[in-house]
């Protein structure tokens, strides 16, 4: 039988599910310029301003005069070099764990990590909101695979009893659609206490996060005892690209071993972790970023509830507002758009079923001037009847 694609992207555009992709002609930042329309957006996950910042992208420069173009090999070839590894050892000392690797991406790492630990035989346990790169892993491990209710640890602690063989325990820091952060103390101690391993994505969580910008971790304390397997990426708050895990001396030559997403793939270019050892160094250093992006969160709050809008329990950059509908999420959206604002609209499957929702999120980079326009756009739109489009 031959595939009939038509007739699924026609169900997909009935379900108002298509997705297109907005053509960016501009680099990333607060204004950006989609489609040739000049648009403040609220949608990017460059929560510290990092993506454009003129150090990075002399550090970029520099790096690749000195290193050339391209990684040219995997690591375990000839593709390991000096920044990578620099970078490996700025991330294990920031992380305050023995070691860390370099992954080229976020998805890449989730995979490698979850496949290189658990196999047939053992259980994957994961919240059911985790991203859908570690979602994607439990299932591929060929473990036995099974998500709790979303962060609630007794959920959790129900299937551990049942668990078989090794048990990794998954969860986002924060989770990307809802903005809101695990309850990591409460997973720790369940995990704990049946010697399960439990592994923390904190994508969302590196640089806003912390006193540091350590992430969820650090928000919470916790040590390597309590997370063994901890991942960053470096495409969001750091403002390039990658993703790390960091951990044991053990853990980390285990995943150099068996991490197939890890040994099968070329290395990153040699010059895009010299921009990244730039980030990090400003991530670290510059706390007005976070006090700064802390204070617009504040802002936004504070200003959507005054209109009525359904926020999510979140004190993160991501700050969603729950619509529900599909259609009128995506009817919102495009009113923002010609109010000169851009605001992504979130269907499922990325939510689930009748949760699609404006996920807002905040960056460093934002005036208190532009958030402000925000809310006024959203204000004019929330009030605004459907026929006003029809
Ligand atoms: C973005 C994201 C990833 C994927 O990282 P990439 O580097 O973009 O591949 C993984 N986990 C979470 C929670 C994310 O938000």
């Amino acid at each position: 039988m031959s595939f009939d694609l038509t007739a699924r992207l026609a169900a997909r555009r009935a379900d108002n599910l298509y997705r297109q992709r907005p053509l960016l002609e501009s680099p990333q930042g607060p204004q950006v310029v989609v489609d040739g329309q000049p648009l403040l957006a609220f949608c990017s996950n460059d929560y510290l301003g990092l993506a454009n910042h003129p150090q990075v992208i002399e550090a970029w420069q520099a790096g690749a005069s000195r290193w050339g173009v391209g990684g040219g090999a995997s690591h375990l070839v000839i593709g390991h070099s000096r920044p990578h590894h620099a970078l490996e050892e700025a991330l294990a000392e920031f992380t305050a764990r023995p070691r860390a690797l370099l992954f080229s991406n976020g998805y890449m790492a989730n995979m490698g990590a979850v496949t290189a630990l658990a196999g047939q035989g053992d259980t994957v346990l994961e919240d059911r909101l985790n991203h859908a790169s570690l979602l994607d892993a439990g299932l591929l491990s060929g473990a036995r695979f099974s998500r709790y209710l979303h962060n609630d640890a007794a959920s959790m602690a129900s299937r551990l009893e049942k668990a078989v063989g090794h048990t990794l325990v998954v969860t986002d820091g924060v989770f990307s659609m809802d903005g809101d952060v695990a309850n990591l103390p409460a997973l720790v101690h369940e995990a704990r206490a049946k010697g399960a391993w439990l592994m923390v994505d904190d994508a969302h969580g590196f640089g806003p996060l912390g006193a540091t910008g350590g992430g969820i971790v650090e928000h919470f304390g916790l040590s390597q005892h309590d997370v063994p397997v901890l991942v960053g990426t470096l495409g969001k708050a750091f403002g390039t690209s990658g993703a790390f895990v960091a951990g044991s001396e053990a853990l980390i030559e285990s995943l150099i071993q068996f991490a197939r997403p890890y040994i099968y793939t070329t290395s990153q270019p040699p010059a895009l972790a010299c921009a990244t050892l730039k980030s990090l160094e400003l991530l670290r250093s510059e706390h007005w970023r976070r006090e700064h992006l802390n204070a617009l969160i504040r802002q936004f709050r504070a200003g959507a509830q005054q209109i009525g809008l359904q926020l999510m329990d979140s004190f993160t950059p991501i700050q969603p507002i729950m619509i529900g509908d599909s259609a009128e999420a995506v009817r919102l959206s495009q009113q923002l758009r010609e109010r000169g604002v851009l605001v992504t609209a979130i269907r499922p499957p990325t939510v689930p079923v009748g949760s699609a929702r404006l996920r807002v999120t905040l960056s460093a980079a934002h005036t208190e001037a532009q958030v402000q326009l925000l809310l006024n756009a959203l204000n004019d739109c929330w009030r605004k009847p459907e026929s006003e489009h029809a």
